[in-house]
This record gives structure tokens, sequence and C-alpha cells, in this order.
């Protein structure tokens, strides 16, 4: 089965509503011959109204950093995905490492997230991966398990069919410290075992796994030449349309 790859930059809380346009301006001419991969671009929910109408009719697709599980309601601070979805928004990463760890996200909430962003017509990128301390002391694969079981319980394969899975080991993430392809190869076949016990083997065959945590130019060739590696989710380094652009055309360049 050929899954297409998906490029995904998240910007974090980075750039203003101009930054964010003048980025998109340089980075749009140089993916443009970028056809037969997925590109996303997820600004800070601020910028997602200006970015929506520079990226109409472009091979580049929105994507939103996170969501709530109702539509709408007394929930101060919080964006739905109704709301999400009103602007043209694709993607929406739902439970990345940094909303678990610093805001608390439990699986049960990333489920409910999950269940909402499905219910809108949007495509989650779940976030899954362990901490320093959970790899050193023997427990990646049992961390895994739980936040895929967990956080899919209750769904059927029908209903996941456009879900993207990203495993994203928190220590490398905004460190430097990019797992190597093999490790990040025995992650991602182990989240795709699990998958296929949840949800049988095609289901797991045709669900695209992201690897994220300090993807840069350097390190995106032998990453993305792994088998179970079917795209990247890019912080720190997709913050700069050229660094970017040259992750999102690997392998390409001259
Ligand atoms: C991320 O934010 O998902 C991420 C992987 O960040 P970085 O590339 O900076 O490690």
């Amino acid at each position: 089965m050929t899954r297409k790859y998906l490029m995904a930059g998240n910007w974090k809380m980075h750039k203003t509503v101009k930054e964010a346009q003048a980025y998109v301006e340089t980075f749009l001419p140089l993916v443009k011959e970028e056809t037969e991969r997925e590109i996303m671009l997820a600004p800070s929910f601020t910028a997602l109204y200006a970015l929506a109408d520079l990226l109409k009719d472009t091979n580049v697709v929105l994507g939103a950093q996170n969501c709530h599980w109702e539509d709408e309601g007394a929930f101060t601070g919080e964006v739905s995905p109704k709301m999400l979805a009103e602007l043209g928004v694709t993607y929406v990463i739902i439970g990345h490492s940094e909303r678990r760890h610093i805001f608390g996200e439990t699986d049960e909430v990333i489920r409910g997230k999950i269940e909402a962003a499905l219910r809108h017509g949007l495509r989650p990128i779940m976030c899954v991966g362990e901490t320093l301390d959970e790899r050193v002391a023997g427990d990646t694969m049992v961390v895994l398990e739980r936040q895929l079981r967990e956080g899919l319980k209750g769904f059927s394969a029908a209903d996941l069919k456009n879900l993207v899975l990203a495993y994203e080991p928190v220590w490398a993430i905004g460190t430097g410290k990019t797992a190597t392809p093999e490790i990040a190869q025995e992650a991602h076949a182990f989240c795709r075992k699990i998958l296929s016990d949840m949800f049988g083997d095609d289901f797991a065959q045709s669900i695209r796994i992201l690897y994220g945590g300090s993807v840069k130019p350097e390190n995106v060739v032998g990453l993305m030449a792994q088998t179970d590696i079917d795209g990247a989710l890019v912080g720190g380094a997709s913050l700069s349309p050229e660094s970017f652009s040259r992750i999102v055309c690997f392998g390409r360049e001259t």
C-alpha cells in the first residue's frame, strides 16, 4: 500500500499575522512543484483566517494546533472544531506533548477532541510519544500502547479513516536530539502493530504515521527512508520558509 507523505509544519506560539503572511509569500514558490506530497502549515489561531485566504487553490493546506471537544459553550479562551471547519482548516493537531505535559491533557480529553474534530470533517493528527524518563525506564512501548488504546477507544476503523498519527518522542522535541531512523522505525512499526490489533491490518496499513522531534533538512532523508515513516511533524525547522521547503522537498534537491 502506498501512503502519501504528509509534511506538516507546527509553528507553535510563533508569528503574528503579518509575519505569517510574509512567510507564506516566500514559501509557496519554493514548494509549488511539490505535488506528490501533502504539505500543511499550522499557524496560531490568530493567523488562520488570513492564511486560509492566501492558501486557497495552492498545494498547501491549513492545520490548527489544537481544538476543544465541544462545538460551543462557556469555555473561555478555547476554539471549537466547528469554528476551525468554517475557516477551511483541513488538519488539527491533537494531544501534542506540549498540550499533554504543560496543559495536562489526558488520554480521555484527547479522545474527546478527536471525536469532535471528526464530527466536523477535520483530520486529526494525534500525537503520541514517551518522555526521556519513560524511555530510560524501558517503558516506551507501554506508554505508546496506552496512549493509542485509551485515545482511540470506542472508535471503529471507518470512524478513523481520516486519522493521522504522529510519533513524537518528547525527549526529541525542540531539543536538537533526533531519534535515529532505527529508533523511530521501531516505534512506528510498534504503533502500526497496535493499530492493526485494534482495527485490523488494512486500516493499520492505510494510516500515515509521521515522525516529529527535531526534524531538519540534514536528517529528514534518513528518517523518511524508513518503511513505517510517512511524513514529518516539524516544529522549530518549520519557522523558516527556506528550511521547511528543504524538508518538504527532501531528496529532490540537485
Ligand atoms: C513539534 O512541535 O511537534 C516538534 C516536533 O518540534 P521540533 O521539530 O522543534 O522538535
